[in-house]
């Protein structure tokens, strides 16, 4: 028998709409023609693309103009990140960002800081909200880039994007967030033209991997990023990924035609999950904002033991979860989200994630639920720190 997987890891990465799969195909054989070609062939591929691009817009109230298709969602994170601070260094060099930034947007941040430029790194609050107060606090005549991401990937919590946005653009900066965990997931909207731009992912809502778009405001002067051809209206060179992106398209009106019926389905069993977990496993605590968080973000610190062990102990009964650390030169350090929301490293070790997805069931929750019970209480009951702690506590 086929051993059965529960895949709670989707804001990994997501399965394909067979669907979009489905729209893919002819792009590889029959209908494969370069789109800068001069005959027939190549035109049906640049027609998939403009229809994409006019679906991908409509989704978040774009002009089609103001969308253009990278290689992933790290891409787009660079591009706009990079190119906007070196095409406004005139007016300053300092850039404002967050300590719970996916790395796409924290490394490239940290580039440019040994290019010359400031950059202000912002300290959410313990429920990972960045307030719009700290950012004010932080904003100088020299600052020419505030980067924030519309929710965060390890823990869930929805940023105050809209608010964050008017602040800057208010005054004439700037405003780019990633939106790569957030796009069909919460309604987004960069119609009242506060957001200047824009990253966001196929991979992420059900579309093929390699793909992403950065959605530019008309009126931002942004460099090519890649140097080549004039692909993209010159801004961003390089033979267009026709299968991907017309997949990306797929996935998007597929997502978004369901988004409120999967939002309403998945916070139902998120609140199950996590209120379950609170109630049957001691010394949980769910890791970013319980109120201001995706639909199908789960996430939690267990004391007393290591993320990481209880992954592979759940792997070996198909369940596929995350851990908040990454494992560096052998030793694993806590997470960056985890810590700049205060959690001292210990607590930040026993960190998991289970993000929920299309096809997730409430029986799969259980399932993981049990496995989790039994697991974690196998392990804590081979600490002698835990044997300490709990009979200490279970006295007071
Ligand atoms: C996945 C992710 C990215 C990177 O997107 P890729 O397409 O995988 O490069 C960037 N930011 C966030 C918040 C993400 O979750």
């Amino acid at each position: 028998m086929e051993k059965r997987i529960i895949y709670l890891d989707n804001a990994a990465t997501t399965p394909m709409y067979p669907e979009a799969v489905e729209t893919m195909l002819p792009f590889f054989t029959e209908k494969f023609g370069n789109p800068s070609g001069q005959y027939s062939l190549a035109n049906e591929g640049k027609r998939a693309i403009e229809t994409a691009r006019k679906q991908i817009a409509a989704s978040i109230g774009a002009r089609p103009e103001e969308i253009y298709f990278t290689g992933s969602g790290t891409e787009a994170d660079n591009w706009a990140i990079k190119m906007a601070a070196h095409a406004y260094r005139d007016k300053g060099r300092h850039i404002i960002t967050t300590k719970i930034e996916h790395h796409a947007v924290l490394h490239t941040c940290e580039a440019l800081e040994r290019e010359g430029y400031r950059v202000t790194y912002l300290s959410p609050d313990e429920d990972g909200i960045i307030s719009p107060e700290s950012l004010l606090r932080v904003l100088t005549p020299d600052t020419i880039l505030v980067s924030i991401m519309t929710a965060n990937n390890e823990i869930g919590t929805i940023e105050p994007i809209e608010e964050l946005a008017k602040i800057t653009t208010e005054r004439g900066i700037l405003f780019h967030t990633d939106a790569v965990q957030a796009y069909g997931k919460l309604p987004l909207s960069v119609e009242d033209g506060n957001i200047a731009m824009l990253s966001a992912s196929a991979h992420k809502i059900g579309g093929p991997k390699g793909v992403g778009f950065l959605y530019v405001r008309r009126d931002v002067r942004l460099q090519s990023f890649l140097h080549g051809g004039a692909q993209e209206k010159r801004r961003r060179a390089g033979t267009e990924n026709v299968p991907g992106i017309v997949g990306f398209a797929k996935a998007a009106e597929l997502t978004f035609a369901s988004q409120e019926a999967t939002e309403a389905r998945e916070r139902e069993l998120r609140d199950y999950f996590m209120e379950r977990v609170l109630r049957e496993i001691p010394y949980a605590r769910v890791t970013g904002s319980v109120k201001h968080r995706l639909s199908g973000h789960v996430s939690f610190c267990f004391q007393f033991i290591e993320g990481e062990t209880v992954l592979i102990m759940l792997d070996s009964d198909g369940i596929c979860g995350s851990s908040g650390s990454a494992c560096t030169t052998g030793q694993t350090e806590p997470s960056h989200v985890l810590t700049a929301i205060g959690l001292p490293e210990d607590v930040a070790h026993g960190a998991l994630r289970f993000t929920l997805g299309r096809n997730t069931t409430k029986d799969d929750i259980d399932f993981t639920i049990d496995r989790m019970k039994e697991v974690i209480g196998k392990i804590r009951a081979m600490s002698p720190y835990y044997a300490k702690f709990a009979a200490r506590d279970g006295r007071e």
